[in-house]
């Protein structure tokens, strides 16, 4: 049986509505609809990785690939002072959806550490 589609990949097929602000083949980058910052976007890979626990040897160019894109719509963005990026990973982190993103978050000055 084919595995649910995660609510990423929903919005990623246009089947849920999402502000997506970028795509390309490898990934999705959707503004987040319980925005922490004024800037506050998911960078979400198409492939439905679960957790960084399930990550591979062959996932690590398309790791990197996400922060590269956070840079592009970082720089998109206007976050010329500075942003965040999260990737939060299990119950203790608070990962609430078991589809790797990268938080990117930015546009205020933000507090250390995080609670
Ligand atoms: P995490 O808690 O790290 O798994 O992050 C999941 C994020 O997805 C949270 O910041 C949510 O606000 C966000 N989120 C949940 N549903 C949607 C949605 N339909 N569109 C965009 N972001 C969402």
């Amino acid at each position: 049986m084919v595995g649910k589609k995660t609510l990423f990949q929903k919005i990623m097929d246009w089947e849920k509505p999402g502000d997506i602000l970028y795509e390309d083949a490898r990934c999705v980058a959707l503004r987040d609809i319980n925005p922490q910052a004024p800037t506050h976007v998911l960078i979400v890979p198409r492939k439905p990785i679960p957790t960084l626990d399930d990550l591979t040897e062959e996932d690590a160019s398309l790791v990197g690939h996400l922060f590269l894109v956070a840079q592009k719509v970082a720089a998109d963005e206007g976050l010329t002072k500075g942003y965040r990026t999260v990737f939060n990973n299990g119950s203790d982190a608070r990962q609430t959806v078991e589809h790797i993103h990268l938080h990117l978050i930015g546009g205020r000055k933000m507090s250390w550490p995080p609670g």
